[in-house]
């Protein structure tokens, strides 16, 4: 091991001292530290997680019926194996995630109720400061990282997001956002308003109906959604041949991926096409009278925002069987025993919950400085959707939306770790994206064009994020397929990372 030494800075704080320091124990610093430990075998490195256990979104979010809306061939990683049905309730991906940390011997690695408040980073001393507190004892740490793995998610964990609307003190009943789920929550007998229609509300409603007395889905625009199985039928078919488990995920995997690029494909080339056929599973359930254009239809096209996927079309049985509704308006205010809406209808309600989405957390809510100088993260340009201009040391992690999420972990992952053993072979122990002189100047973009990609939560903290340029590798890629090459292929000599 290189550097493992607790050091004892000149102040007489003892500073513990890694390689890499890990930020965040969810899907995406568990992968990042199996490739760190795969590829990169001589790194000291640990994981410093605020919560008291790993997991992140699906340790969070503890709603009925929370599950992926992906398919776990490929939001599973690459190198282990997913037995179950596409679809996976969230126990069943922190099973998932447990026997990872557990066969890969993660644990000892991590360190749990770890929150990072500070991190400087110090040219003279070649690396990041970190200040951390410590949620069982309140305590104030310090480490030092040569090199940071953000994991840290892009959305703040302990709120969600809730619009102000007006009058919500007059509600005499119950509002919960699904972020921030009271324990042992009963619902039974109540007439639930659910505000929202994104995979929240479409998991929640489903999972909530049979107990509830009615449940509404209240929202104010209709979204896109994937009716489907939750069977893969050449899963199955190899299975039955008595394949091995990781052909079989090698297998599907690709076939889901070649699947997903062909429809954004069509969605992109023939939205009209697309549209009719998400549509026409919903029409099938509900019926040529119900008005599928007024509550399902929506303005923007297929793939504009994520397209949640419902296992066997449950929510839309639900409105069928009558124990469900869709109601689409807007809120003009609550009162005493609901919602008032601007059509001039009271929706009653005694528990109101809000599916109205995230806060975007910017880089782990940490406040970041580079040698006494704070990082202003928006105007930074962004090397491959992972570095940034002017950030020496730092990788972010983020995955795709449309795609699986972690499909892009496992790639980082992959350039992650050559760069670290480039930077070895070079003798340098610093990188620092830097624009070229022919990149000055060049036009600056948002960090994802709101054309292409736009849920409230994104287009809520574009100020707040770096900029893409107008040429390679100052633009990051949604396409997996694409990127996959482009990482593999990436010169870390063409003079935009910078070494010392
Ligand atoms: C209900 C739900 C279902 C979803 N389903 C899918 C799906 O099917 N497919 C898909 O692709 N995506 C899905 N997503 C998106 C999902 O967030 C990502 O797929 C993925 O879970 C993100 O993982 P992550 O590890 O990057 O971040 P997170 O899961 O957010 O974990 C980040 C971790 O970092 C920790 N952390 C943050 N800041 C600090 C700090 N300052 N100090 C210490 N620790 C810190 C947090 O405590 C957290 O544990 C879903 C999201 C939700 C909410």
């Amino acid at each position: 091991m290189t550097d493992t030494a607790t050091r004892t800075a000149a102040s007489d704080q003892r500073i513990e001292h890694f390689d890499v320091l890990i930020v965040g124990a969810g899907i995406s610093g568990i992968g990042s530290a199996h490739h760190l430990r795969e590829q990169c075998p001589d790194k000291s490195f640990a994981v410093l997680e605020t919560m008291p256990s790993f997991g992140g979104t699906w340790r969070t979010h503890r709603y009925p019926g929370a599950r992926s809306d992906s398919d776990l061939y490929t939001y599973g990683y690459r190198f282990k194996p997913w037995t179950g049905a596409p679809i996976a309730s969230k126990d069943e991906i922190m099973k998932y995630l447990g026997e990872v940390i557990e066969s890969e011997q993660l644990e000892p690695f991590i360190r749990y109720g770890h929150t990072i408040t500070n991190s400087t980073w110090s040219s003279a001393q070649k690396r990041w400061i970190l200040d951390v507190t410590r949620g069982d004892t309140g305590e104030h740490l310090q480490f030092s990282a040569s090199f940071l793995w953000m994991c840290q998610g892009y959305y703040r964990h302990s709120e969600g997001h809730t619009p102000q609307f007006k009058d919500m003190d007059a509600f005499k009943g119950l509002i919960v956002h699904p972020q921030t789920w009271p324990e042992d929550f009963d619902y039974s007998g109540k007439r639930v308003v659910v505000i929202g229609s994104g995979a929240t509300a479409a998991t929640l409603i489903p999972a909530m109906a049979p107990d509830c007395s009615h449940i509404t889905m209240l929202q104010r625009s209709p979204t896109f959604f994937i009716i489907g199985s939750n069977v893969n039928e050449v899963a199955d078919m190899l299975r039955e041949l008595d394949v091995p488990e990781e052909w079989v995920h090698e297998i599907v995997r690709r076939k889901l991926i070649a699947d997903l690029g062909a429809l954004n494909q069509i969605a992109l080339e023939y939205p009209d096409f697309a549209r009719e056929e998400l549509l026409k599973p919903i029409r099938e359930i509900l019926g040529d009278d119900f008005d599928i254009d007024k509550h399902f239809n929506p303005k923007y096209r297929p793939w504009q925002q994520r397209i949640a996927f419902i296992p066997e079309g449950d929510l839309f049985h639900g409105i069928k069987s009558g124990k469900a509704s869709v109601v689409t308006d807007e809120i003009d205010r609550f009162v005493e025993d609901g919602i008032l809406l601007k059509s001039g209808t009271v929706l009653e309600a005694d528990i109101i919950i809000t599916a109205t989405g995230f806060d975007m957390n910017v880089l782990g809510d940490i406040d970041f400085n580079i040698d006494g100088v704070p990082l202003d993260y928006a105007t930074t340009v962004t090397y491959r959707g992972m570095m940034f201009t002017g950030i020496p040391n730092m990788i972010a992690v983020f995955g795709y939306f449309r795609a699986s999420w972690t499909l892009r972990v496992d790639i980082i992952g992959d350039f992650v770790c050559r760069l670290l053993n480039h930077m070895t072979e070079l003798g340098r122990t610093v990188v620092t994206p830097t624009l070229r002189e022919q990149d000055q100047g060049m036009t600056l973009h948002p960090w994802i064009d709101p054309e292409d990609f736009n849920p409230g939560y994104l287009t809520r903290s574009l100020p707040f994020l770096p900029k893409q340029g107008d040429r390679e590798p100052w633009r990051h890629s949604p396409n997996y397929q694409l990127e996959k090459v482009e990482l593999a292929g990436a010169d870390l000599d063409d003079g935009t990372l910078r070494y010392s």
